[in-house]
């Protein structure tokens, strides 16, 4: 074994599950291992679990019967759009939620529904995960905004680009954090920066939704966010249930991308007349379980405080960079000096010189009962950028992917913090790292 001590799971010392402050997530047991991964997932909230437990015997399809459970599960699904829709602050008459299944599909059916040419152009920026980049590549061109020295998008590049392309330009879409790094990027001013263009914005809200306030702001407001795509596995309820929000007007154009059940107000065998969005939009039996998971978790989250939980995550965030510069062997990806709540979520990408990421994630899993993630996240081109890999360096790496099995030549490891972690669990997770430091010279 590469370790002489052995840490289990068991060994994790107690008082950091009795001491997880007012949150209610669901079966402590669960978590006596140090969840560091809730970027990926969260862990269900209890009373969320309780909320789905109570309606589970009552699920039915929606819009179509006259029986109670049909009534019951219509009211609440659409009690559910409006409780979303309410979250994000969005405009009651003009916007409207559709559910979807995660951000990915969110941001699929947008770009189905912009109703894209080949030679329009979508700005997506280097930082994204594959589901804010991929979609469109299949849709337009596609052009990248780069960052600025803090590691956000730069706002000059944005104009530049702007300058160059126009009109052609049909949106402007980019993360509300990153996945990778936590960075926060400058929504309101690139919404106010696209807005004077006549462009519209879509926020990947994804990483930001669960862990800072989103306003959408209403629509004459030059800030306000077109469009925001989230999913509810990363707030606190279970996979299978997220959304788009966006202008009701945009929905209500052309066919929708899949049609059936649901979608329509009347069918002759000549003639199609589609419902109103979001209806049109939810084509066949929607995943009203997912729905009211989601709106019970916003509850929650709204009841705690999205700005208590900006500032405990950060404590944390700030704590565990602090701690992890004064190791010389730890390499860090980001320019920690200008670190701000405003700046970054709770999202910490590391190495250590000389171990591969993959080794280091098992042992903290296997050793010491920590979960963090490892790999390139999704967000292969932002981790290229970000370990300043050449041409020839990305070419290699990827002629070594595909041939071979082994999936992350390159990489990183990463730590992620929900609202109940701990700075009991950092520090855990430190003596974790100084003995892998050690035993591995
Ligand atoms: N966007 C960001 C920033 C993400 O972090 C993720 C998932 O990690 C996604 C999109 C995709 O989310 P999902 O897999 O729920 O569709």
């Amino acid at each position: 074994m590469f370790f002489k001590k052995k840490y289990t799971i068991k060994n994790i010392p107690k008082y950091i599950i009795g001491n997880r402050s007012k949150i209610p997530i669901i079966n402590q047991k669960m978590l006596e291992s140090i969840n560091f991964d809730n970027a990926a997932s969260t862990p269900i909230l209890q009373p969320v679990l309780e909320y789905i437990q109570d309606y589970l015997p009552w699920y039915s399809s929606v819009h179509r019967g006259t029986g109670f459970k049909s009534q019951l599960s219509t009211e609440l699904y659409d009690f559910c759009h409006e409780q979303v829709l309410n979250f994000f602050q969005g405009d009651f008459k003009k916007d409207i939620v559709i559910f979807t299944k995660n951000t990915t599909e969110a941001i699929n059916k947008l770009s189905y529904r912009l109703s894209l040419q080949e030679d329009d152009i979508v700005l997506t920026s280097i930082m994204e995960h594959h589901s804010n980049d991929l979609p469109w590549r299949k849709k337009c061109h596609v052009e990248y905004m780069q960052l600025n020295k803090q590691g956000t998008l730069d706002l000059n590049h944005i104009e530049n680009l702007i300058k160059k392309y126009g009109k052609k330009i049909k949106l402007i879409t980019f993360t509300g954090a990153s996945n990778v790094t936590g960075l926060i990027n400058p929504i309101y001013e690139i919404a106010q920066l696209a807005h004077a263009h006549g462009i519209p914005i879509m926020v990947d809200g994804a990483q930001l939704a669960p862990h800072r306030n989103i306003n959408m702001l209403p629509h004459d407001d030059p800030r306000h966010i077109d469009y925001l795509a989230l999913s509810a596995h990363k707030m606190y309820a279970p996979l299978g249930g997220g959304g788009l929000i966006g202008p009701k007007k945009t929905f209500k154009r052309g066919d929708p991308e899949y049609s059936g059940g649901g979608t329509i107000k009347s069918v002759t065998l000549q003639n199609i007349y589609w419902a109103d969005p979001p209806d049109k939009e939810e084509a066949g039996s929607p995943n009203t379980i997912g729905a009211i998971a989601l709106k019970k978790s916003m509850d929650i989250l709204k009841e705690i405080g999205i700005n208590s939980i900006a500032h405990h995550e950060f404590e944390l965030t700030h704590y565990l960079i602090s701690k992890l510069k004064k190791y010389p062997e730890i390499i860090l990806y980001e320019n920690i000096d200008s670190l701000s709540i405003d700046t970054k979520v709770g999202v910490v990408p590391f190495n250590i010189k000389g171990l591969n990421h993959a080794l280091v994630a098992a042992i903290l899993s296997y050793e010491y009962g920590i979960s963090v993630r490892n790999g390139c996240f999704c967000a292969h081109p932002y981790i290229h950028h970000l370990l300043k890999l050449s041409p020839q360096q990305i070419y290699m790496q990827q002629k070594q992917i595909l041939q071979s099995n082994y999936y992350h030549v390159v990489g990183m490891i990463r730590i992620s913090f929900g609202m109940y972690n701990q700075i009991e669990e950092i520090k855990h997770f430190l003596t974790a790292i100084e003995e892998i430091i050690q035993y591995s010279k």
